[in-house]
Protein backbone atom coordinates (compact mmCIF):
# COMPACT_ATOMS: atom_id res chain seq x y z
CA UNK A 1 0.00 0.00 0.00
CA UNK A 2 1.25 3.53 -1.21
CA UNK A 3 0.90 6.98 1.20
CA UNK A 4 -0.89 9.90 0.28
CA UNK A 5 0.38 13.62 0.60
CA UNK A 6 -2.40 16.06 1.28
CA UNK A 7 -1.54 19.39 0.66
CA UNK A 8 -3.54 22.35 2.94
CA UNK A 9 -4.74 21.61 6.55
CA UNK A 10 -8.36 23.25 6.35
CA UNK A 11 -11.54 21.32 6.87
CA UNK A 12 -10.48 20.02 2.91
CA UNK A 13 -7.47 18.73 3.53
CA UNK A 14 -8.04 17.27 7.33
CA UNK A 15 -11.19 15.84 6.45
CA UNK A 16 -9.36 13.98 3.79
CA UNK A 17 -6.88 13.17 5.58
CA UNK A 18 -8.65 11.24 8.61
CA UNK A 19 -11.22 9.59 5.85
CA UNK A 20 -7.94 7.74 4.95
CA UNK A 21 -6.36 7.21 7.80
CA UNK A 22 -8.62 5.57 9.32
CA UNK A 23 -8.92 2.85 6.44
CA UNK A 24 -5.41 2.31 7.14
CA UNK A 25 -3.21 5.08 4.96
CA UNK A 26 -0.16 6.91 5.98
CA UNK A 27 -1.13 10.03 5.18
CA UNK A 28 1.34 13.58 5.20
CA UNK A 29 -1.11 16.01 5.32
CA UNK A 30 1.43 19.46 5.05
CA UNK A 31 0.21 22.99 5.54
CA UNK A 32 2.18 26.25 4.91
CA UNK A 33 0.73 27.79 8.17
CA UNK A 34 2.43 27.02 11.65
CA UNK A 35 -1.22 25.28 12.46
CA UNK A 36 -3.65 22.97 10.97
CA UNK A 37 -7.55 24.49 10.43
CA UNK A 38 -7.49 26.87 8.11
CA UNK A 39 -10.10 29.51 7.70
CA UNK A 40 -12.89 27.74 9.54
CA UNK A 41 -10.67 27.91 12.85
CA UNK A 42 -10.76 31.77 12.19
CA UNK A 43 -15.19 31.27 12.20
CA UNK A 44 -17.63 31.97 15.00
CA UNK A 45 -20.36 30.20 14.27
CA UNK A 46 -21.50 28.10 11.25
CA UNK A 47 -25.00 28.67 9.34
CA UNK A 48 -27.16 27.10 8.82
CA UNK A 49 -27.22 25.44 12.07
CA UNK A 50 -25.04 28.52 14.33
CA UNK A 51 -22.98 25.74 15.67
CA UNK A 52 -19.54 26.72 17.40
CA UNK A 53 -17.07 26.35 14.29
CA UNK A 54 -14.24 25.73 16.68
CA UNK A 55 -16.37 22.89 18.46
CA UNK A 56 -16.65 21.17 15.48
CA UNK A 57 -13.34 21.77 13.92
CA UNK A 58 -11.22 21.56 17.24
CA UNK A 59 -11.81 17.87 18.00
CA UNK A 60 -11.28 16.73 14.26
CA UNK A 61 -7.56 18.62 14.58
CA UNK A 62 -7.18 17.12 17.76
CA UNK A 63 -7.91 13.18 16.34
CA UNK A 64 -5.52 14.53 13.02
CA UNK A 65 -2.69 15.49 16.22
CA UNK A 66 -2.84 11.79 17.68
CA UNK A 67 -3.77 9.64 14.61
CA UNK A 68 -1.09 7.17 14.51
CA UNK A 69 -1.45 7.39 10.24
CA UNK A 70 -1.17 10.81 9.92
CA UNK A 71 2.12 13.15 9.61
CA UNK A 72 1.74 16.77 10.24
CA UNK A 73 4.01 19.37 8.29
CA UNK A 74 3.63 22.81 9.38
CA UNK A 75 4.99 25.78 7.98
CA UNK A 76 5.99 23.56 4.97
CA UNK A 77 5.50 24.36 1.45
CA UNK A 78 5.64 21.82 -1.88
CA UNK A 79 9.25 22.63 -3.47
CA UNK A 80 8.77 19.69 -6.14
CA UNK A 81 6.73 17.08 -7.45
CA UNK A 82 7.83 14.58 -9.45
CA UNK A 83 7.01 10.82 -10.68
CA UNK A 84 3.51 9.57 -11.68
CA UNK A 85 0.40 7.75 -9.84
CA UNK A 86 1.71 5.17 -7.17
CA UNK A 87 4.88 6.72 -7.17
CA UNK A 88 5.53 10.62 -6.89
CA UNK A 89 7.90 12.02 -4.70
CA UNK A 90 6.86 15.37 -3.19
CA UNK A 91 10.02 17.39 -2.15
CA UNK A 92 8.95 20.01 0.89
CA UNK A 93 10.63 22.39 2.39
CA UNK A 94 9.70 23.08 5.76
CA UNK A 95 10.32 26.92 7.08
CA UNK A 96 11.99 27.35 10.50
CA UNK A 97 9.86 28.20 13.68
CA UNK A 98 12.93 29.02 15.35
CA UNK A 99 11.68 26.86 17.99
CA UNK A 100 12.53 23.00 19.22
CA UNK A 101 9.64 21.10 18.55
CA UNK A 102 9.96 18.04 20.31
CA UNK A 103 11.18 20.17 23.20
CA UNK A 104 8.14 22.73 23.21
CA UNK A 105 5.25 21.84 25.08
CA UNK A 106 3.27 25.20 24.83
CA UNK A 107 3.43 26.22 28.11
CA UNK A 108 3.38 29.95 26.87
CA UNK A 109 5.33 31.26 29.42
CA UNK A 110 7.59 32.95 26.59
CA UNK A 111 4.66 34.74 25.16
CA UNK A 112 3.44 36.03 28.47
CA UNK A 113 6.90 37.70 28.84
CA UNK A 114 7.74 38.97 25.42
CA UNK A 115 7.80 43.03 24.69
CA UNK A 116 6.57 42.82 21.44
CA UNK A 117 3.35 43.30 20.17
CA UNK A 118 2.31 43.10 16.38
CA UNK A 119 -0.70 42.81 13.96
CA UNK A 120 -2.45 39.66 13.93
CA UNK A 121 -3.16 37.90 10.75
CA UNK A 122 -5.21 35.24 12.49
CA UNK A 123 -7.64 38.09 13.87
CA UNK A 124 -8.19 39.41 10.26
CA UNK A 125 -6.04 42.47 11.44
CA UNK A 126 -8.28 43.50 14.68
CA UNK A 127 -6.30 42.02 17.43
CA UNK A 128 -2.47 41.63 18.28
CA UNK A 129 -0.27 38.95 18.71
CA UNK A 130 3.67 38.91 20.62
CA UNK A 131 7.02 37.95 18.47
CA UNK A 132 6.74 34.33 20.00
CA UNK A 133 2.97 33.37 19.82
CA UNK A 134 0.84 30.52 18.74
CA UNK A 135 -1.04 31.02 15.63
CA UNK A 136 -4.70 30.29 17.30
CA UNK A 137 -5.64 29.15 20.79
CA UNK A 138 -6.66 25.86 20.20
CA UNK A 139 -3.21 25.41 17.69
CA UNK A 140 -2.11 22.24 16.46
CA UNK A 141 0.54 21.57 17.09
CA UNK A 142 0.19 22.98 20.40
CA UNK A 143 3.77 25.12 20.19
CA UNK A 144 4.85 28.26 19.93
CA UNK A 145 6.43 29.94 16.93
CA UNK A 146 8.86 32.74 17.12
CA UNK A 147 8.52 35.56 14.10
CA UNK A 148 12.32 36.64 13.33
CA UNK A 149 10.77 39.82 11.46
CA UNK A 150 9.67 41.04 14.17
CA UNK A 151 11.53 39.58 16.75
CA UNK A 152 14.04 42.22 18.70
CA UNK A 153 15.98 39.40 20.28
CA UNK A 154 15.64 41.23 23.86
CA UNK A 155 16.28 37.03 24.96
CA UNK A 156 13.68 37.16 27.73
CA UNK A 157 11.89 34.40 26.66
CA UNK A 158 15.33 32.35 26.20
CA UNK A 159 15.28 32.56 29.75
CA UNK A 160 11.92 31.94 30.23
CA UNK A 161 11.60 28.93 29.00
CA UNK A 162 13.10 26.19 31.03
CA UNK A 163 13.42 23.66 28.22
CA UNK A 164 15.93 25.70 26.23
CA UNK A 165 13.33 25.15 23.09
CA UNK A 166 13.77 28.29 21.60
CA UNK A 167 16.40 28.69 18.98
CA UNK A 168 18.41 32.10 17.62
CA UNK A 169 18.91 30.66 14.56
CA UNK A 170 17.39 27.41 12.51
CA UNK A 171 17.82 27.08 8.73
CA UNK A 172 15.26 25.34 6.48
CA UNK A 173 14.95 21.84 5.88
CA UNK A 174 13.95 19.60 2.84
CA UNK A 175 12.04 16.28 3.10
CA UNK A 176 11.32 13.59 0.17
CA UNK A 177 7.95 11.94 0.65
CA UNK A 178 7.17 9.44 -1.54
CA UNK A 179 3.43 8.78 -2.31
CA UNK A 180 0.85 7.28 -4.64
CA UNK A 181 -1.48 9.71 -4.90
CA UNK A 182 -1.87 13.25 -3.80
CA UNK A 183 -4.96 15.31 -2.99
CA UNK A 184 -4.70 19.35 -3.47
CA UNK A 185 -6.58 20.75 -0.49
CA UNK A 186 -4.95 24.38 -0.64
CA UNK A 187 -8.08 26.40 -0.35
CA UNK A 188 -8.85 30.55 -0.77
CA UNK A 189 -8.34 34.06 0.51
CA UNK A 190 -10.90 36.77 1.08
CA UNK A 191 -10.93 39.77 -1.58
CA UNK A 192 -8.80 42.64 -0.75
CA UNK A 193 -11.34 45.06 0.05
CA UNK A 194 -8.92 48.13 -0.60
CA UNK A 195 -8.84 47.20 -4.23
CA UNK A 196 -13.07 48.55 -4.05
CA UNK A 197 -11.45 51.91 -2.20
CA UNK A 198 -14.92 53.47 -2.38
CA UNK A 199 -16.05 51.13 0.55
CA UNK A 200 -13.48 53.12 2.76
CA UNK A 201 -12.27 49.64 4.12
CA UNK A 202 -8.83 50.91 6.08
CA UNK A 203 -9.70 54.47 5.17
CA UNK A 204 -12.76 54.43 7.34
CA UNK A 205 -12.53 52.78 10.73
CA UNK A 206 -16.11 51.61 10.84
CA UNK A 207 -15.90 49.71 7.92
CA UNK A 208 -14.80 46.33 8.33
CA UNK A 209 -14.35 43.06 6.40
CA UNK A 210 -16.96 39.73 7.19
CA UNK A 211 -13.82 37.95 8.38
CA UNK A 212 -12.91 40.76 10.84
CA UNK A 213 -16.92 40.76 12.13
CA UNK A 214 -16.15 36.59 12.16
CA UNK A 215 -13.04 37.55 14.56
CA UNK A 216 -14.86 40.39 16.32
CA UNK A 217 -18.06 38.20 16.98
CA UNK A 218 -16.04 35.34 18.41
CA UNK A 219 -15.81 34.71 22.16
CA UNK A 220 -12.20 34.38 21.93
CA UNK A 221 -11.41 36.73 20.02
CA UNK A 222 -9.71 40.31 20.01
CA UNK A 223 -12.63 41.94 21.44
CA UNK A 224 -14.41 39.02 23.70
CA UNK A 225 -16.90 39.05 21.49
CA UNK A 226 -18.15 42.74 21.71
CA UNK A 227 -19.51 43.86 18.36
CA UNK A 228 -17.95 47.20 18.27
CA UNK A 229 -17.15 50.30 16.38
CA UNK A 230 -13.13 50.44 16.27
CA UNK A 231 -13.41 54.66 16.15
CA UNK A 232 -14.46 54.55 20.20
CA UNK A 233 -15.56 51.30 21.57
CA UNK A 234 -18.82 51.47 21.72
CA UNK A 235 -21.72 49.55 20.53
CA UNK A 236 -23.10 50.65 16.99
CA UNK A 237 -26.48 51.46 17.03
CA UNK A 238 -26.63 50.18 13.06
CA UNK A 239 -25.01 48.18 11.26
CA UNK A 240 -25.01 47.53 7.05
CA UNK A 241 -23.94 45.01 5.67
CA UNK A 242 -22.60 45.41 2.14
CA UNK A 243 -22.88 42.07 -0.16
CA UNK A 244 -21.04 41.37 -3.47
CA UNK A 245 -17.74 43.05 -2.38
CA UNK A 246 -15.20 41.36 -4.78
CA UNK A 247 -17.92 39.07 -6.30
CA UNK A 248 -20.19 39.34 -9.35
CA UNK A 249 -18.21 42.45 -10.15
CA UNK A 250 -17.07 42.83 -14.10
CA UNK A 251 -15.19 46.15 -13.66
CA UNK A 252 -13.04 44.15 -11.98
CA UNK A 253 -12.97 40.79 -13.50
CA UNK A 254 -14.69 38.64 -11.21
CA UNK A 255 -17.85 37.72 -12.60
CA UNK A 256 -18.81 34.98 -10.17
CA UNK A 257 -20.69 34.23 -6.96
CA UNK A 258 -18.36 33.61 -4.06
CA UNK A 259 -21.46 31.63 -2.68
CA UNK A 260 -20.61 31.75 0.96
CA UNK A 261 -21.29 35.37 1.35
CA UNK A 262 -24.90 35.98 1.77
CA UNK A 263 -24.76 32.87 3.97
CA UNK A 264 -22.75 33.88 5.92
CA UNK A 265 -24.31 37.93 6.13
CA UNK A 266 -27.53 36.54 7.41
CA UNK A 267 -25.09 34.09 9.74
CA UNK A 268 -23.72 37.62 10.88
CA UNK A 269 -26.65 39.83 11.02
CA UNK A 270 -28.81 37.27 13.71
CA UNK A 271 -26.11 36.95 16.02
CA UNK A 272 -25.36 40.81 16.20
CA UNK A 273 -29.35 40.96 17.15
CA UNK A 274 -29.33 37.79 19.80
CA UNK A 275 -26.40 39.91 21.03
CA UNK A 276 -27.73 43.17 20.65
CA UNK A 277 -31.45 43.31 19.76
CA UNK A 278 -31.79 47.69 19.68
CA UNK A 279 -29.14 46.88 16.90
CA UNK A 280 -30.70 48.05 13.07
CA UNK A 281 -29.06 45.78 10.48
CA UNK A 282 -29.11 46.09 7.02
CA UNK A 283 -27.93 43.79 4.30
CA UNK A 284 -27.64 45.46 1.00
CA UNK A 285 -27.88 42.63 -1.87
CA UNK A 286 -28.15 42.46 -5.32
CA UNK A 287 -29.94 38.50 -5.35
CA UNK A 288 -29.58 36.43 -1.99
CA UNK A 289 -28.65 32.57 -2.75
CA UNK A 290 -29.29 30.50 0.10
CA UNK A 291 -29.32 27.56 -1.96
CA UNK A 292 -28.33 24.86 0.40
CA UNK A 293 -30.62 22.31 2.99
CA UNK A 294 -31.92 24.62 5.34
CA UNK A 295 -31.18 27.70 3.72
CA UNK A 296 -33.97 29.49 2.73
CA UNK A 297 -35.61 29.13 5.98
CA UNK A 298 -32.70 30.70 7.46
CA UNK A 299 -33.19 33.57 5.44
CA UNK A 300 -37.03 33.75 6.65
CA UNK A 301 -35.81 33.48 10.45
CA UNK A 302 -33.28 36.20 9.54
CA UNK A 303 -36.60 38.68 8.19
CA UNK A 304 -38.42 37.38 11.35
CA UNK A 305 -36.16 38.59 13.43
CA UNK A 306 -36.42 42.23 12.10
CA UNK A 307 -33.53 42.08 10.19
CA UNK A 308 -33.75 44.43 7.07
CA UNK A 309 -33.13 43.60 3.66
CA UNK A 310 -32.75 46.38 1.07
CA UNK A 311 -32.66 45.21 -2.49
CA UNK A 312 -29.79 47.78 -4.39
CA UNK A 313 -26.10 48.24 -4.30
CA UNK A 314 -24.72 51.02 -2.51
CA UNK A 315 -21.82 52.63 -5.15
CA UNK A 316 -19.43 53.57 -2.28
CA UNK A 317 -19.70 54.59 1.87
CA UNK A 318 -18.85 58.25 2.28
CA UNK A 319 -17.87 60.32 5.63
CA UNK A 320 -19.73 62.99 6.62
CA UNK A 321 -20.60 65.04 9.70
CA UNK A 322 -22.88 62.05 11.21
CA UNK A 323 -20.69 60.05 10.71
CA UNK A 324 -21.01 57.23 7.38
CA UNK A 325 -23.16 57.79 4.87
CA UNK A 326 -24.62 55.60 2.08
CA UNK A 327 -27.34 56.14 -0.69
CA UNK A 328 -28.01 53.15 -2.30
CA UNK A 329 -31.05 52.75 -4.66
CA UNK A 330 -34.19 50.48 -3.62
CA UNK A 331 -34.38 48.73 -6.77
CA UNK A 332 -38.39 47.19 -5.94
CA UNK A 333 -39.43 50.70 -5.46
CA UNK A 334 -36.82 52.78 -7.36
CA UNK A 335 -36.67 55.28 -4.03
CA UNK A 336 -33.04 56.09 -3.22
CA UNK A 337 -32.50 55.52 0.49
CA UNK A 338 -30.10 57.33 2.87
CA UNK A 339 -28.37 55.03 5.43
CA UNK A 340 -26.53 56.82 8.05
CA UNK A 341 -24.84 52.79 9.63
CA UNK A 342 -22.11 52.94 12.55
CA UNK A 343 -20.74 50.23 11.38
CA UNK A 344 -20.23 49.24 7.77
CA UNK A 345 -19.65 45.35 6.84
CA UNK A 346 -18.10 44.15 3.73
CA UNK A 347 -19.17 41.14 2.96
CA UNK A 348 -15.54 39.93 0.90
CA UNK A 349 -15.66 37.30 -2.18
CA UNK A 350 -13.14 34.56 -2.14
CA UNK A 351 -10.41 33.96 -4.50
CA UNK A 352 -8.14 31.19 -4.82
CA UNK A 353 -5.62 30.80 -2.24
CA UNK A 354 -1.92 32.51 -2.59
CA UNK A 355 0.38 30.67 -4.97
CA UNK A 356 -2.25 28.49 -6.32
CA UNK A 357 -0.74 29.43 -10.09
CA UNK A 358 2.72 28.36 -9.12
CA UNK A 359 1.46 24.86 -7.10
CA UNK A 360 -0.73 24.07 -10.17
CA UNK A 361 2.40 24.66 -12.76
CA UNK A 362 4.00 22.20 -9.92
CA UNK A 363 1.78 19.68 -10.33
CA UNK A 364 1.24 20.30 -14.50
CA UNK A 365 -2.60 20.92 -13.92
CA UNK A 366 -4.49 23.77 -15.21
CA UNK A 367 -6.30 26.35 -13.90
CA UNK A 368 -9.40 28.42 -14.60
CA UNK A 369 -9.39 31.55 -15.75
CA UNK A 370 -11.17 32.85 -12.03
CA UNK A 371 -7.15 30.67 -11.03
CA UNK A 372 -9.40 28.07 -8.61
CA UNK A 373 -8.10 24.87 -10.07
CA UNK A 374 -9.84 23.15 -12.95
CA UNK A 375 -11.27 19.81 -12.60
CA UNK A 376 -11.46 16.90 -15.55
CA UNK A 377 -15.67 17.74 -15.76
CA UNK A 378 -17.28 20.81 -13.88
CA UNK A 379 -20.28 18.70 -13.32
CA UNK A 380 -19.49 14.79 -13.36
CA UNK A 381 -15.81 14.67 -12.31
CA UNK A 382 -15.29 17.14 -9.56
CA UNK A 383 -11.82 16.25 -7.58
CA UNK A 384 -10.11 14.44 -10.43
CA UNK A 385 -7.76 16.31 -12.72
CA UNK A 386 -6.07 15.86 -15.88
CA UNK A 387 -3.28 14.50 -13.80
CA UNK A 388 -4.15 10.85 -12.81
CA UNK A 389 -3.12 10.34 -9.11
CA UNK A 390 -3.42 13.90 -8.31
CA UNK A 391 -6.99 15.31 -6.92
CA UNK A 392 -8.32 18.61 -5.43
CA UNK A 393 -11.22 19.30 -2.56
CA UNK A 394 -12.30 22.03 -1.15
CA UNK A 395 -12.86 25.45 -1.87
CA UNK A 396 -9.75 25.05 -4.35
CA UNK A 397 -11.67 23.87 -6.85
CA UNK A 398 -14.31 27.05 -6.63
CA UNK A 399 -16.09 28.46 -3.86
CA UNK A 400 -17.87 26.64 -1.32
CA UNK A 401 -19.36 26.42 2.07
CA UNK A 402 -17.93 23.42 5.04
CA UNK A 403 -20.81 21.08 3.81
CA UNK A 404 -20.05 20.79 0.37
CA UNK A 405 -16.32 21.09 0.91
CA UNK A 406 -16.28 18.07 3.48
CA UNK A 407 -18.54 16.06 1.11
CA UNK A 408 -15.62 16.95 -1.88
CA UNK A 409 -12.72 15.83 0.87
CA UNK A 410 -14.73 12.49 0.99
CA UNK A 411 -14.99 11.58 -2.62
CA UNK A 412 -11.35 13.11 -3.11
CA UNK A 413 -10.12 10.48 0.05
CA UNK A 414 -11.76 7.98 -1.92
CA UNK A 415 -10.21 8.19 -5.52
CA UNK A 416 -6.40 8.67 -3.47
CA UNK A 417 -7.32 5.85 -1.41
CA UNK A 418 -7.70 3.37 -4.59
CA UNK A 419 -4.65 4.88 -5.74
CA UNK A 420 -2.89 3.95 -2.56
CA UNK A 421 -4.14 0.56 -2.48
CA UNK A 422 -3.08 -0.02 -6.03
CA UNK A 423 0.29 0.19 -5.04
C1 LIG B 1 -16.43 35.45 6.38
C2 LIG B 1 -16.71 34.01 6.05
C3 LIG B 1 -17.64 33.30 6.82
C4 LIG B 1 -17.96 31.97 6.51
N1 LIG B 1 -18.90 31.33 7.26
C5 LIG B 1 -19.24 30.05 6.91
C6 LIG B 1 -20.27 29.36 7.63
O1 LIG B 1 -20.83 29.90 8.59
N2 LIG B 1 -20.63 28.12 7.21
C7 LIG B 1 -20.04 27.52 6.12
O2 LIG B 1 -20.45 26.41 5.77
N3 LIG B 1 -19.04 28.13 5.45
C8 LIG B 1 -18.63 29.37 5.82
N4 LIG B 1 -17.61 29.99 5.13
C9 LIG B 1 -16.87 29.21 4.10
C10 LIG B 1 -15.78 28.31 4.76
O3 LIG B 1 -14.80 29.16 5.35
C11 LIG B 1 -15.15 27.39 3.73
O4 LIG B 1 -16.14 26.59 3.13
C12 LIG B 1 -14.10 26.43 4.31
O5 LIG B 1 -13.34 27.03 5.32
C13 LIG B 1 -13.19 25.94 3.17
O6 LIG B 1 -12.20 25.10 3.69
P1 LIG B 1 -10.92 24.70 2.81
O7 LIG B 1 -10.22 23.62 3.55
O8 LIG B 1 -11.33 24.45 1.40
O9 LIG B 1 -9.99 26.01 2.74
P2 LIG B 1 -9.15 26.80 3.85
O10 LIG B 1 -9.88 26.89 5.11
O11 LIG B 1 -8.73 28.06 3.18
O12 LIG B 1 -7.86 25.86 4.10
C14 LIG B 1 -6.78 25.80 3.22
C15 LIG B 1 -5.50 25.43 3.97
O13 LIG B 1 -4.45 25.25 3.01
C16 LIG B 1 -3.27 25.92 3.46
N5 LIG B 1 -2.51 26.31 2.27
C17 LIG B 1 -2.86 27.23 1.33
N6 LIG B 1 -1.94 27.24 0.34
C18 LIG B 1 -0.99 26.33 0.69
C19 LIG B 1 0.20 25.88 0.07
N7 LIG B 1 0.62 26.36 -1.11
N8 LIG B 1 0.93 24.91 0.69
C20 LIG B 1 0.52 24.39 1.87
N9 LIG B 1 -0.62 24.79 2.50
C21 LIG B 1 -1.35 25.72 1.91
C22 LIG B 1 -3.81 27.10 4.27
O14 LIG B 1 -2.83 27.53 5.18
C23 LIG B 1 -5.04 26.50 4.94
O15 LIG B 1 -4.72 25.90 6.18
C24 LIG B 1 -17.28 31.32 5.42
C25 LIG B 1 -16.33 32.04 4.66
C26 LIG B 1 -16.05 33.35 4.96
C27 LIG B 1 -15.06 34.13 4.13
S1 LIG C 1 9.18 27.66 23.87
FE1 LIG C 1 9.46 27.10 26.03
S2 LIG C 1 8.38 28.68 27.22
FE2 LIG C 1 7.65 28.81 25.08
S3 LIG C 1 5.81 27.51 25.01
FE3 LIG C 1 7.55 26.23 24.38
S4 LIG C 1 8.22 25.23 26.29
FE4 LIG C 1 6.92 26.98 26.92
S1 LIG D 1 13.72 37.52 21.98
FE1 LIG D 1 12.15 38.10 20.47
S2 LIG D 1 10.48 36.65 20.76
FE2 LIG D 1 11.83 36.50 22.57
S3 LIG D 1 10.90 37.90 24.07
FE3 LIG D 1 12.43 39.11 22.95
S4 LIG D 1 11.29 40.02 21.22
FE4 LIG D 1 9.98 38.42 22.05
Amino acid sequence: MGDVVVIGAGIAGIQTALDLANHGIVVHLIDREPSIGGHMAQLDKTFPTNDCSMCILSPKMVEVAQHNNIRIYTCAEVESIEGAVGNFTVTIKKHPRYIDESLCNGCGDCIQICPVEVYNRFDAGIGVRKAIYKPQPQSVPDIVIKDADHCIECGLCYDACGLDAIKEKQEDTTLRIMAASIVIATGYTVFDANKKAQFGHLALPDVITSLELERMINASGPTGGRVMRLSDGTTPKSVVFIQCVGSRDMSINRPYCSCVCCMQAIKNAMLIKEKNPQTEVTICYMDIRAYGKGYEEYFERAKSMGIGFLHGMPSDVIADREGMMIQVENTENGEVQVLHPELVVLSVGISPSIGTGKLAEQLGIPVEETGFMKPVHDAVETVATIKPGIYIAGTIVAPKDIPDTVAQAGSAAMLAFIDAIRK
